[in-house]
Parts: structure tokens; C-alpha cells; sequence
């Protein structure tokens, strides 16, 4: 797998991750109300000069409003209800309901004489200085619902977003537009009244909780969120993509005009070199004719002199694939480029020979065996980090030895074996005899 593969895979699981952790957990955002944090008031309709009584009677974390409706001249609608205040003192204060969607309502509504189910009114109550004033109560929006519970024995869960403002606090207020939304940003009273029309009598409104429920994060800023970082990573790595190319490209340019030059040097090398008659055609080193002449003098010089005389047979490993993958043509190059590299390594009483196809041997005169197995460590090494002209890493295999008392056809014959040896351990080695 490459990276792109890679990092796509790990987005993909991140983004399952994120999503399923999301569908778990990201609804357990709960905010309960309770009396000890909060003021809970009773209100009537006595601020009208209505007639209607009622208290509030604290029984652990229940709450229960006494209420006794009674309608009077002055006073046509009789209410009863609970004022739950964020800040008794400073009504600007207000939670931000905003990152939640549900409210759940686990209230009792009784009619203490028996008589039909009553309705009640919710409210959650926004201040917001556009159109709240702190002096004036009935400047905070009334974000409501009036309901009537067939079972008020069941939770009920209201959903934010069914509330709605209040259209005849809209009109008082004369609200703008803009302003005439549903809006929970600063709720600073929550709030529960009889409902319009209820008949007179004795009622209790047992508040048992009341808890709102929101998402850490809800779905669709998360599904925006990941849509931004796909978009995001996918531009960083387009942009990285366009870098590389064109890194590319110029690395490419280089290479493309040092091979050039390589190449121009070679021919004006193998033009002078086809011009010697001791010289392998293709690749300038000394064809096998040659050598025998110049091993008669060697010999020469052993006998009396009793000088080594030590030989490395060079073969290219795998050398047919380079011809597969790349041509005979650039097959032909780089043995020139091999002959090139390799001579470079050798010192002037070195012989390089071309024994055929792309197997070199090597003669050094006076040279014992531990320095000749230095020399082909050498070449190894450099073969194998010379940067081809195809592009790739290309290696040998070699075999040392010493001539002993034999013919030079047997030495090479040995070499030959020892290469053999290296070619079955592995490639890439140099294998010496008897060391
Ligand atoms: P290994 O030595 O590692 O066992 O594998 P190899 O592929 O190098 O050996 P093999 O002896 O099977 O093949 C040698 C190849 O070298 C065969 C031939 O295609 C290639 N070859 C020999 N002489 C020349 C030449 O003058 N020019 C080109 N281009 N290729 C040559
Ligand atoms: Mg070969
Ligand atoms: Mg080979």
C-alpha cells in the first residue's frame, strides 16, 4: 500500500471512528434544573389584581406549586405558575440553551377537586438587550408551548425546535422581524403556567425535573467538519503531488544531461578505442588476444623476479534482465559505462580484460592474493553504489585467486569455479580461494 492508500484508509476509519462515537455519545450532553442551583417562585395573576393563590413547597429534588384559581371582577384570567430564575438579582444573565435540541419535562399536573385534566403553558424565557430591558419583565421573549398530557405520568420531550414566540408578546412588543424567532441564547426564567381557560379550583404543579439535552457537537457541523478536512487533505496532498512532480522533472533534467554527456564521451572513447586492434570493440578493454602477450612477459618477470601474479573474474549479476527491461542497446552502454567505472579502480599494471559477454577477468601483476581480494571488495562496493545510467542498482559477482603451478587457462578456470560459488551464495559477494 503507498500513502495515499494509507492515509485514505486512516481517514476513512477516522471519519467511522468520529461517526459512531458521535451516534454513542454526542447526545449525552445533559443539563439538569435543580431547586438548589436555582430560585423556583410561585406567580399569580395577583400582580393584575386577580384573585388567584399560590405557594411553593420544596420536597427534595421535587418541587410542587399549590395553586388556587379564583376569578375575580378586576381580573378576568386566572393563572397560577412556577418562575424558575437563572439570576434573581440580574435578569441580563441568562444559560445558553443553544447546543441543546430537546427539553424533558417530568411533571405532574393534578386537579385537586377532581375535575377535567388541566392544560399548562411552558416557557422559556430569552432576554437579549435588542428588544429586553431589565426593568421591564415582560420585555423577555416567551418562547412557549401550551400543552395538555393525556398521561402525566410519562416523561415528555419537547424539542426545541417546536417552540414557538409568543404572537401576542410579539405584538406588544412591537418586535422587529429579525427578532421573531425562537431564540434560547440567554434564557434567564423557566417558566410553567396554568393554561388559558382553566376552570377555578385547587390545582398542584409537581415539578419533578426537568432536564434539557443537547449534542456535544451536532451532526451537522460534525459532517462539515470531516467534509473539511477531506477537502483540506485532499488540496495538501494535490499540492504535494504537484511539488513532487516537479522535483521530478528537474531531477530528470539533470539526469537526462549527464547521461547525454556520458554518452558522448563514451563513443568518442569507443571510437578511439575500435581503433586499437587489442581492444574489445564494444567496450575498450583489452580483448583475450591481447592479454597473451602481455602475460608471456608477466611470466617472464614471475620466474625471475618470483612476483604473484593474481586475477579477479568479474561477472555482471543478472545482466540479461537489464537487456529485457531496458534494450540490448542500453544493455551495450552500460557495459561500456562498467568498463569505464571498473578501469577507473585499477592501477597501471592492471590488465582489464573483456572474456566475453559481460564477464571481465581482471590480471594484476605483482600482486598477492590479500591485495587483489582488497581490490575486488573495492569494485564490489562500487558497482553496487554507482549511480547506472538505466537508473538502477546493478551488482557483481567476482572470484579471486593466485596462479599456482598450472597453466593461466587453469587460474582462470579456478576463478571461473569461485565465481560460480559467489553466483549460488547470493550475488553481489567476491569469493577467494583459500581464504
Ligand atoms: P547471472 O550472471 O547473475 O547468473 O545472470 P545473467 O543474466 O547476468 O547471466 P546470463 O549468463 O544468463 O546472461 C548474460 C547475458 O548478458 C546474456 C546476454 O543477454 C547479455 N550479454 C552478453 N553480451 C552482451 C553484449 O555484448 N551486449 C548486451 N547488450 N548484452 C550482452
Ligand atoms: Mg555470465
Ligand atoms: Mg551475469
Amino acid at each position: 500500500m503507498n500513502t495515499i492508500h494509507k492515509l485514505i484508509f486512516s481517514l476513512f476509519l477516522f471519519t467511522v471512528l468520529i461517526v459512531a462515537l458521535h451516534w454513542q455519545f454526542g447526545e449525552k450532553k445533559r443539563y439538569q434544573i435543580s431547586p438548589s442551583e436555582f430560585a423556583f417562585l410561585a406567580t399569580n395573576d395577583q400582580v393584575q389584581n386577580g384573585a388567584s393563590v399560590s405557594s411553593i413547597e420544596q420536597n427534595g429534588k421535587a418541587v410542587a406549586l399549590n395553586c388556587e384559581l379564583k376569578a375575580s371582577e378586576d381580573y378576568p384570567w386566572p393563572y397560577c405558575g412556577v418562575s424558575i430564575k437563572y439570576d434573581e438579582h440580574d435578569p441580563s444573565k441568562g444559560f445558553d440553551f443553544s447546543d441543546y435540541h430537546t427539553v424533558r419535562l417530568d411533571v405532574d399536573f393534578i386537579n385537586l377537586d377532581g375535575g377535567a385534566k388541566p392544560a399548562l403553558r411552558f416557557y422559556l424565557r430569552n432576554f437579549n438587550s435588542a428588544y429586553s430591558t431589565t426593568e421591564n419583565e415582560y420585555t423577555f421573549k416567551y418562547n412557549g408551548l401550551d400543552y395538555r398530557q393525556a398521561d402525566y405520568n410519562q416523561v415528555l420531550e419537547i424539542p426545541l425546535n417546536n417552540m414557538q414566540v409568543m404572537t401576542w408578546w410579539l405584538v406588544d412588543n412591537q418586535i422587529s422581524i429579525e427578532h421573531a424567532g425562537p431564540e434560547f441564547s440567554n434564557v434567564n426564567r423557566i417558566e410553567f403556567a396554568t393554561g388559558s381557560g382553566t376552570a377555578q379550583g385547587r390545582y398542584q404543579l409537581k415539578i419533578n425535573s426537568i432536564e434539557f439535552v443537547g449534542h456535544y457537537i451536532d451532526g451537522e457541523s460534525l459532517l462539515f467538519s470531516l467534509l473539511i478536512l477531506w477537502v483540506t487533505l485532499a488540496m495538501v496532498f494535490s499540492g504535494l503531488e504537484i511539488r513532487n512532480s516537479r522535483l521530478k522533472i528537474a531531477h530528470y533534467e539533470v539526469r537526462r544531461k549527464h547521461l547525454k554527456s556520458l554518452n558522448r564521451k563514451l563513443t568518442e572513447q569507443n571510437i578511439e578505442f575500435a581503433e586499437q586492434a587489442n581492444r574489445d570493440a564494444l567496450t575498450g578493454a583489452m580483448n583475450r588476444h591481447a592479454v597473451r602477450s602481455w602475460l608471456e612477459t608477466q611470466f617472464n618477470c614471475r620466474e625471475s623476479l618470483d612476483e604473484p601474479l593474481a586475477i579477479i573474474y568479474l561477472d555482471i549479476d543478472h545482466f540479461k534482465r537489464v537487456n529485457d527491461l531496458y534494450g540490448h542497446k542500453m544493455g551495450d552502454d552500460i557495459l561500456r559505462e562498467f568498463t569505464m567505472v571498473t578501469m577507473a579502480e585499477l592501477r597501471a599494471t592492471d590488465r582489464l580484460v573483456r572474456w566475453g559477454g559481460e564477464e571481465f577477468v581482471i590480471f594484476c601483476a605483482s600482486t598477492s592474493l590479500k591485495q587483489a581480494a582488497m581490490l575486488a571488495e573495492r569494485l564490489r562496493q562500487k558497482i553496487e553504489l554507482y549511480p547506472w545510467m538505466h537508473g538502477e542498482v546493478l551488482t557483481a559477482s567476482l572470484g579471486v585467486t593466485q596462479l599456482e603451478d598450472e597453466t593461466v587457462l587453469d587460474m582462470v578456470a579456478r576463478a571461473d569455479e569461485l565465481l560460480y560459488v559467489a553466483k549460488h551464495s547470493g550475488r553481489n559477494r567476491v569469493e577467494i580461494n583459500g581464504m
